[in-house]
């Protein structure tokens, strides 16, 4: 499978069309962006860090009965996917307080909640993707109820699956965002990436940052905290 012309740059990762019209090429960058593109970087070897335990979580799910996106990997940070429309909602789920959360509902970060929350964005980089809920999902038809429905219940089932998974490897799963997609029937699969770009990982031993947190919030170590994910994760 070769990369025929470039679809799509965004901010972490390139999108490329195939000979299939069904299927396009991820391929992964080590640049970082953070506070709505404020912040501009690079993290050394973060493209491949993302692209193999993003490929490893997404064959996992798959194991457990998520559709994914996932094809096949063809480097370290080049993937075959399956090209979707994407849903244009970011599926933010919590366990702990953290990040905007915390801002938004004067909770301390690091608060377990009482139950795990879901919240959508509107993806829409003009708008800083504002906090919607589903009536204003539906409202303006970036989703059916049956579609809301599917997400809402696929987003619980992978965190459910994901932190049990991930505390296996001493990690545990603070929050996270997925994105998910239509094939061209209108099934809906997991799509995007998952990894410590688009999660919150905290040490479960010792709480220390092992994600983006590091690059955001200008603490150092980013990359030597996602290879330490990959390492533990893929031992490697
Ligand atoms: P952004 O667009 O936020 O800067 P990226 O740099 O990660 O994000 O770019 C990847 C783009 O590809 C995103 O817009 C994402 O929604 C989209 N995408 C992810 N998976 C698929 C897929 N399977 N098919 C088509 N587009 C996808
Ligand atoms: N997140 C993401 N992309 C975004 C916004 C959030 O991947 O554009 C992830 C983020 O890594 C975290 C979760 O979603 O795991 C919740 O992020 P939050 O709303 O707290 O936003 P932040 O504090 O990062 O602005």
């Amino acid at each position: 499978m070769k990369k025929l012309e470039q679809l799509y740059e965004g901010k972490a990762k390139k999108v490329f069309a195939t000979e299939d019209p069904a299927l396009v090429i991820v391929d992964y960058k080590d640049d970082a962006t953070a506070g709505d593109g404020a912040k501009k970087g690079t993290i050394r070897g973060k493209g491949v860090v993302n692209n193999r335990l993003s490929n490893n979580l997404m064959k996992m799910l798959e194991e457990k009965g998520i559709p994914t996106h996932f094809v096949e990997e063809l480097s370290e940070r080049e993937t075959v996917v399956k090209k979707v429309e994407i849903v244009p909602l970011e599926v933010i789920v919590r366990n702990v307080a953290a990040g905007s959360f915390t801002k938004r509902l004067g909770v301390a970060e690091g608060t377990v909640l009482k139950a795990p929350t879901l919240e959508f964005s509107y993806k829409n980089d003009d708008l800083h993707d504002p906090l919607i809920n589903h009536y204003h999902a539906l409202a303006l038809e970036l989703a059916t109820q049956e579609e809301i429905d599917t997400i809402s219940d696929y987003a619980f089932r992978i965190n459910k699956i994901l932190s049990e998974y991930l505390l296996g490897f001493n990690i545990r799963l603070i929050d996270f965002k997925l994105e998910f997609g239509r094939l061209a029937d209108g099934t809906i699969v997991l799509a995007d990436e998952i990894s410590p770009d688009t999660c919150r990982f905290w040490d479960a031993t010792t709480g220390a940052h092992l994600d983006k947190d590091l690059f955001r919030r200008d603490l150092g170590g980013e990359e030597e905290a996602y290879k330490e994910v990959m390492s533990r994760l893929l031992g490697e």
